[in-house]
């Protein structure tokens, strides 16, 4: 442990008096927060500012793919904070260029622009825009069970959330995306689910009319809503779609890109490539704030000539850019996405089967790389899942035990660092199979 450390100093009781006086957070009620103090962390361990260490199973919101305080990022940025802490996006600055060299290196053919963003949801903003512009069109279709961001329109695309009121919601539909585990609909089999998917989706398209779609929003791997996995054949119909009537296919890799699932995009996985592709988190950790859009040639060609209406005043920040040099190199130098593809393959996914061989109350797993969803029932046959007063309580005795989860609705989402070890990786299965086997 690091010099964070500072037991017995009240520090831990500072935080949160400081925190609740004077802090409106995200998402929250605010009466009854009591937020976890964090005052370090290194690799896939955080702590408290006595000493209380938890494994963190959550990698913060799904984005500290390389770990806590990863040397090497953490030297990329103070080198580049001696250097030149801010300048206009307007500018040229080299670690922009050398950070959207890294990204584009990464991306399939055809992609050579990177638009830089704060982070996921305004990359979906701008994504949208640039579909917008490019077809001429307005609607954009995308899934109920989706989270795309809490800005305008991202939150508008989202599936999750309906009841946020969405005052910014022309030209957004919604579509049910494959899921079979509690499909709404009549298929038994994951090519019966594809198959009816992909006609919804036509059918949605003909019914609001073709030649108003701007694009598909898809996010490759839905995760907040649950890892929802497509089935094989899912993306290339899409795709196909998409072709057949002239629409912008974008897919948010927001959450599933950079190596969550063992592969740098996650769609890489499932035998198609997007017109635009949107990412934050994974790209640098989210040591820095940032993210953006990948813009194919066709796309970014129409820009040549005419202006782009968008831009921030922080897009492309020299620091958020030395980041993802920093974290983008380290992940290639220590095979750090193979790592987590290892983890999931021949770690985490026996583990998982095996605690849901034993726990009946896992209805389902799913999930790739380090990238997975316990879905839990409170039986398997009708599928209820468990309610939020014992899901509050799984996550408490998960905290209890040091394990910082990501519990969200009925599901624990076991989405560690991607260079969480294999000792790391039976320490939390161990804590969450004695808590499953608790009286809840
Ligand atoms: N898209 C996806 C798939 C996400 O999971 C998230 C955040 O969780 C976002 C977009 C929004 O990203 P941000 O919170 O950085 O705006």
């Amino acid at each position: 442990m690091t010099s964070t450390t500072t037991t017995g100093t009240g520090l831990n009781a500072r935080t949160t008096q400081l925190d609740r006086a004077h802090v409106f957070h995200s998402w929250s009620a605010q009466a009854a927060l009591k937020p976890l103090v964090i005052a370090g962390g290194l690799g896939c361990r955080v702590w408290d500012h006595d000493g209380r260490t938890y494994l963190d199973f959550s990698s913060q919101l799904v984005n500290v793919n390389i770990g806590h305080q990863h040397p090497s990022v953490v030297k990329a940025i103070t080198d580049q904070a001696a250097l030149l802490t801010t300048i206009s996006p307007a500018t040229a600055n080299l670690a922009r260029g050398e950070a959207a060299r890294r990204i584009v290196a990464r991306a399939p053919e055809g992609f050579n622009r990177v638009f830089f963003t704060n982070g996921g949801a305004d990359a979906n903003e701008n994504a949208i825009r640039l579909a917008r512009l490019h077809t001429g069109r307005d609607k954009i279709l995308s899934t109920y069970r989706s989270y795309h961001g809490n800005t305008g329109a991202a939150i508008v695309a989202t599936g999750d959330w309906r009841r946020v009121p969405n005052e910014y919601a022309r030209g957004h539909v919604h579509f049910f995306g494959p899921y079979l585990y509690r499909t709404e609909f009549w298929a038994t089999t994951e090519e019966q689910e594809c198959e009816r998917a992909l006609q919804h989706l036509e059918h949605v398209i003909v019914g609001e009319g073709s030649t108003s779609i701007a694009a598909v929003l898809l996010e490759t791997i839905p995760g907040t809503a649950g890892v929802m996995l497509p089935p094989p054949g899912y993306l290339p119909g899409v795709r196909a779609l998409c072709d057949k009537y002239g629409i912008v296919l974008i897919l948010d890799e927001v959450m599933c890109g950079f190596g969550r699932t063992g592969r740098w995009f996650a769609f890489e996985g499932y035998g198609v490539v997007p017109d635009l592709i949107t990412f934050a988190k994974g790209v640098n950790s989210g040591y820095v704030p940032t993210g953006g859009v990948l813009i194919s040639d066709p796309i970014a060609a129409d820009f040549d000539e005419t202006v782009f209406p968008g831009g921030l005043t922080y897009s492309g920040h020299p620091l958020a850019m030395a980041s993802i040099v920093g974290a983008l190199d380290a992940m290639s130098a220590e095979g750090i996405v193979q790592n987590a593809a290892r983890i999931g393959r021949d770690v985490l996914a026996p583990a998982l089967a095996a605690l849901q061989a034993k726990h009946p109350i896992i209805g389902a797993v799913r999930g790739e790389g380090v990238f997975w969803a316990l879905d839990l029932v409170t039986e398997p046959v009708t599928r209820q899942p468990v309610g939020p007063e014992v899901m509050a309580r799984i996550k408490a005795e998960l905290l209890g035990r040091g394990l910082l989860p990501f519990v969200i609705d009925n599901r624990i989402h076991v989405v560690p660092p991607c260079v969480v070890t294999d000792a790391e990786i039976a320490e939390g299965i161990a804590i969450i199979d004695e808590v499953l086997a608790l009286d809840l």
